[in-house]
């Protein structure tokens, strides 16, 4: 018996975190084992009802939870709240810290029947697959920072801050995906101008001596920003620190079809916390357009990652595979000559070929 916490959030999060879980209840019968789950309020829903964007009991549920799924939070209704309450800061990066989750995991694999979907040319994206690495506890987003006066003007300032053991566990995690995929490790900074950056490098270069059977290489990030269009094949794993990771795993969201298709795991402490990548898309919610698939392979990488199930992971994998291989979609990865469904009728499609 497996316990799941469920924290839809905000916007579309309330319309895929029910699909998930529809999928998650179909592969628990199928594959055997029993899975409870037991909803709780996140975001700018737990301002609404009880002021705090992460209630304590939320977090309790968290911390007695064999994995968690989350939604996604945040909206234009909370976006002038003063910053302690804001969700995506005050409740996602608070939930992290105190959960430990210092690892977000982002698959990139564009799947031959999307081809087509993406803005970007369809022999630049044959064969993509690669998994980002991204350092999700520390860095700029959790750095001192604060307004200050100086000579009579206001000043706004982030501290970029990272510790060797900071560095070291974010890319033994990467060596070690490395080394049980194609060997390839490219490490992402900004050491030509951050000294944040320097010790970055240095410490991977170091870790590199225990793995000589990976091939490391450095890239700066705005040269990597520019590489993950130009030719992403070159890439297998990347490592690299907060910030850069939040932007360049949106980037190559375009080289799996839609930012729709891309699932995250955060892993580093007792729990693990599934989500899609994407945001709470205010812009379509509750009118029944979400793709789900992104939360329907965060629920494959749960089975995965968090309760060791790889048969109904891969199960799940391989029913979205056929999905859009019979040629249904959502709004986002739509194209002439497929067939056009919503949130439940994508989900009810997943089910059947599960
Ligand atoms: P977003 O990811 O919500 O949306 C960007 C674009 O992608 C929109 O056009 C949206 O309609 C589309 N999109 C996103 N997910 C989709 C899906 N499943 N199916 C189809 N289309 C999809 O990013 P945003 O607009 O920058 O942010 C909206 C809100 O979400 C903001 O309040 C932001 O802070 C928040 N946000 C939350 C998280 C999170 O909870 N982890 C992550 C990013 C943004």
């Amino acid at each position: 018996m497996y316990k799941i916490a469920l924290l839809p959030g905000d916007g579309i999060g309330q319309e895929i975190v029910p699909q998930g879980v529809r999928v998650f209840k179909h592969a628990a019968g199928k594959f055997g084992f029993d899975v409870e789950f037991e909803e709780a309020l996140v975001g700018g829903a737990a301002i609404d009802a009880l002021g705090v964007p992460l209630p304590d009991e939320t977090l309790a549920l968290c911390q007695n939870s064999d994995a968690i799924l989350l939604g996604a939070v945040g909206g234009p209704k909370w976006d002038t709240l003063p910053v302690h309450l804001r969700p995506e800061g005050a409740a996602l990066l608070k939930m992290r810290k105190a959960l430990g989750l210092y690892a977000n995991i982002r698959p990139v694999r564009m799947l031959p029947s999307l081809l087509k979907a993406s803005t970007l040319k369809e022999e630049v994206l044959q064969g993509v697959d690669m998994v980002v690495f991204r350092e999700l506890t520390g860095g700029l987003y959790f750095g001192e920072k604060g307004r200050r006066e100086v000579n009579g003007e206001m000043q706004a300032f982030d501290s970029l801050v990272y510790s060797v053991s900071e560095i070291q566990r974010i890319a033994r995690q990467g060596f070690e995906a490395a080394r049980k995929r194609r060997g390839k490790l490219c490490s992402v900074d900004k050491a030509n101008v951050l000294e944040s950056s320097r010790l970055w490098r240095e410490t991977v270069n170091e870790l590199a001596e225990e793995y000589p059977d990976v091939e490391l290489t450095h890239m700066y990030v705005d040269n990597c920003a520019m590489q993950l269009v130009r030719w992403p094949l070159q890439f297998d794993v990347i490592i690299t620190e907060n910030m850069f990771g939040d932007i360049l795993t949106d980037l190559a969201s375009m080289l799996s079809g839609s930012i729709g298709m891309l699932a995250s795991a955060s892993l580093g402490g007792k729990v693990g916390l599934f989500e899609p990548a994407h945001g709470s898309a205010p812009d379509i919610a509750g009118q029944n357009k979400a793709n789900p698939l992104a939360t329907i392979l965060s629920v494959a990488l749960l089975l995965r990652y968090g309760l060791g199930q790889e048969h109904a992971a891969t199960a799940i994998e391989g029913a979205v595979s056929k999905v859009l291989d019979l040629g249904y979609r959502t709004g986002d990865i739509y194209e002439p000559g497929t067939k056009l469904v919503g949130t439940v009728e994508m989900t009810d499609m997943v089910l059947g070929n599960l």
